[in-house]
């Protein structure tokens, strides 16, 4: 039975904090990958163990009280714990391993004797708002890109990319969006197919000349285009350099830090992989990982010809170094190339979802933002944007990458619109890729100028503050790359009903989630989170 989430007033639980979980839970299957294995995204990132958890998670909540708490491991719920009205409704750790055994072959089998299973970032703590969810960020880092090597414009420029999935499937809006001429290697049709249905992917094809055609024709108007080439992308990258083709912007965001269950290795015909995963695991990933090299040998001389190349969060260059390729990390990471600047000052992907499922209710927030962030060109150019080109997926929702108190200010104003009856409730959460929120030192905290890229304390203490600071849900996740050991994140969602406790919740959970963010950037000495923390005195101690 295919999941949607419930919209309308009508409650099912005890309460509107309860129901907004329920919904986001419904939600993250209605939008997800491969629903009936409860996959939202990047290849088995699940929105609960099995299906006898997930029918368990909504029995309870449809009766827990406001002040009890479910506790969830890795999917699974274990127990409602009395706590008190300001406690979290839900807490949950998705995927954590320790330290030593935080290996993908230790993943592997705790996940194949159904102990435990892999979050994603917004997959396991049902955050997910489908492809929007990373669309922004991509925008941005086109945006960095043209303002650094292309005088600010992307018009009639080629972007080559790979990866037609749950996140990865916001690459063709977000490069049009940016006016460039995109193409996609996909190796997987029915996720081209998906991604033109939801209005994120404009035409596709299965021929590569056919598709250099139409990325051709567009550059030479200057116009934006979108096209999706069913292939794989080890394959294509090499065959395209081989020939000479150099695009101005290559990455690569396929499922690749998962060589057993995500990245399809060009040896392996598509409809053969999942019996092979089962049979003969290592024969997948060993091939894998030498098809992930050749791929990122191919972006490096790309590089060198001249294109710009970058790390789009996959891990890619992790596994193509584990396999010979020495020199992957030539390859930049997108956090530091391009978006560390906005991190500093804890600007990041904030996030909001309309319960009633009226998309009349973001458009009221996207009105409210132009006017009052209206010297704030991040927020007007996005939301301009937005409004007008990025396809309604699930529960209608909306992304935009918000500060310190920005965050705070538009929520508590959602609130009170909820409170008049201008709209309906509105849940609020972020990426898990925040300042405060992420340990990953192969994307998020890479080259960190004090030297504390692994250091994992921060998003544990993140976790700690959301619990204390009147979140609904609080997630603790691992996992990144090979699985465990690569990062440690958190995430937290608290729900806007309109109400006074609401109001309370939001402002604490939200600028202590902030706070955190500017104090660990303030920590590791950059200078934006020390300006943003004396403007807003926010207390650190600087020793
Ligand atoms: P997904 O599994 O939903 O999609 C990945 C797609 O890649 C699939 O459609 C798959 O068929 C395709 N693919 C696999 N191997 C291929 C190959 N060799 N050639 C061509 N296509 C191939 O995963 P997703 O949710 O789209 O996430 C993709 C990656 O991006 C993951 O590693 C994820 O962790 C990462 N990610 C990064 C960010 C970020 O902030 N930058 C955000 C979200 C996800």
């Amino acid at each position: 039975m295919a999941i949607t989430a419930a919209r309308g007033t009508e409650l099912r639980a005890k309460g509107w904090r309860q129901e907004a979980l329920l919904r986001l839970l419904e939600n993250n299957l209605e939008n997800g990958e491969n629903p009936d294995e409860l996959v939202v995204y990047g290849s088995i990132g699940k929105a609960a163990r099995d299906w006898k958890s997930y029918d368990a998670i909504v029995a309870i909540l449809k009766t827990i009280e406001e002040d009890e708490t479910l506790i969830i491991q890795s999917g699974k719920p274990i127990g409602v714990i009395p706590t008190h009205k300001k406690a979290p409704i839900v807490i949950m750790a998705n995927g954590n391993i320790v330290g030593h055994w935080a290996t993908s072959a230790e993943f592997y089998k705790l996940y194949d004797q159904n102990l435990t299973m892999w979050g994603g970032l917004t997959a396991g703590d049902w955050q997910y708002i489908g492809s929007q969810g990373v669309i922004q960020g991509t925008y941005e880092i086109f945006k960095a890109i043209a303002r650094e090597h292309f005088s600010g414009d992307l018009a009639g420029k080629f972007i080559l990319s790979a990866g037609l999935g749950g996140m990865s499937g916001a690459q063709p809006l977000a490069g049009v969006l940016a006016g460039a001429a995109i193409l996609v290697v996909e190796v997987d049709e029915e996720k081209a197919d998906k991604r033109i249905a939801t209005g994120f992917l404009q035409k596709k094809t299965t021929d590569l000349s056919q598709a250099l055609a139409w990325i051709r024709e567009a550059q030479a108007q200057k116009a934006a285009i979108s096209v999706g080439l069913i292939g794989n992308a080890a394959d294509i990258y090499t065959q395209l350099l081989d020939s000479g083709v150099i695009p101005d912007i290559v990455t690569d965001q396929t499922a690749a830090h998962d060589l057993l269950y995500g990245y399809v290795p060009s040896n392996i015909a598509l409809s053969e992989i999942a019996q092979l995963r089962k049979e003969d695991p290592d024969f997948v990933i060993d091939s894998a990982g030498k098809a992930i090299a050749k791929e990122v040998a191919a972006i490096l001389a790309f590089q060198k010809a001249g294109s710009i190349v970058f790390d789009n969060g996959n891990n890619i260059r992790t596994q193509a170094k584990a396999y010979g390729v020495d020199k992957a990390f030539d390859i930049p990471i997108f956090t530091e190339a391009f978006l560390r600047p906005l991190f500093e000052r804890a600007i990041g992907p904030f996030r909001w979802v309309a319960l009633s499922g009226d998309q009349a209710d973001i458009q009221k927030i996207d009105q409210f933002l132009l006017k009052n962030f209206a010297d704030n060109p991040i927020v007007t150019d996005w939301i301009r944007l937005a409004e007008k080109n990025v396809p309604v997926q699930g529960l209608p929702a909306r992304i935009c990458w918000l500060g310190h108190t920005e965050r705070s200010r538009l929520a508590v104003a959602v609130n009170d619109m909820v409170a008049n009856g201008e709209i309906g409730p509105v849940a609020f959460t972020r990426d898990h890729l925040d300042a405060g929120a992420m340990t990953h030192p192969n994307i998020m905290t890479e080259n960190l100028q004090d030297g504390s890229d692994a250091i994992s304390d921060w998003p544990l203490l993140n976790a700690l503050v959301a619990t204390s600071s009147q979140a609904d849900l609080v997630a603790i996740h691992a996992g990144g790359g090979g699985y465990a050991g690569y990062m440690q994140s958190a995430g937290l969602t608290i729900t806007a009903d309109g109400t006074k406790a609401a109001r309370e919740r939001l402002l604490s959970a939200i600028d202590n989630d902030t706070r955190t963010g500017l104090l660990r950037y303030a920590d590791a000495g950059y200078a934006g989170a020390k300006e943003e923390i004396a403007k807003h005195e926010v207390r650190r101690v600087d020793l």
